[in-house]
């Protein structure tokens, strides 16, 4: 399901994000870096152990933020880790941090001069954000920020569950309307 609009960039799916061979999927890890459950499980045993290794030695990384590895065993030559926030109910910055993350692996990836980019649902697993809040933030912020960027040339929504791939097919549809 694509959508036009203001940018032809900007498509979702429904998948897995660790065999998308984009030059860098994105992990929604946690602020240790270290591996966890859900998106990040996948990634680090699709990746091997190398990941890890590398992971090790990044210190970890803030919510909102972003950090890059290699891709090792996955089709993707980069992963860029970012780490979402919790949901506690929408009023501890919840929004402006799911956006900072979505911002921030847009940075690192223009500074890498990589073209495209597959983002996982960020903190709508264990993190429990609603989806249907989480979207729009991340279509939103993902669509302001191609304005004007020629680097990246398509961003993909990689959504794991048919319920989320509904999600995002009903809001590209909304925010950026097929011209
Ligand atoms: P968080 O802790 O940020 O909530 P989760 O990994 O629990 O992270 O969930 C984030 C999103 O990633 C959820 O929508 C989940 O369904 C999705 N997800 C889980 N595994 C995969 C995968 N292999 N590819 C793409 N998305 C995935």
């Amino acid at each position: 399901m694509s959508s036009n609009g203001t940018s032809k960039k900007i498509i979702a799916i429904q998948g897995d994000i660790t065999q998308q061979g984009v030059d860098a999927i994105v992990n929604a890890a946690n602020e240790s870096l270290l591996g966890g459950g859900g998106v990040d499980g996948a990634i680090h045993k699709a990746a091997g152990p190398a990941l890890l290794e590398e992971c090790r030695t990044l210190g970890g990384c803030n919510v909102g933020d972003a950090k890059i590895t290699k891709g090792y065993q996955l089709p993707a030559q980069w992963v860029i880790h970012t780490v979402g926030p919790v949901w506690r109910g929408g009023n501890d910055q919840e929004d402006q941090l799911l956006a900072s993350c979505y911002n921030r692996c847009l940075e690192i990836a223009t500074e890498k001069r990589l073209k495209t980019i597959a983002f996982p649902a960020i903190s709508t697993g264990v993190y429990g954000y609603p989806l249907e809040l989480a979207t729009p933030i991340a279509i939103q912020t993902v669509k302001d920020f191609l304005q004007g960027n020629t680097t990246i040339q398509q961003v993909i929504f990689v959504c794991f569950s048919l319920d989320s791939y509904d999600c995002y097919k009903h809001f590209l549809l909304e925010m950026l309307p097929e011209k």
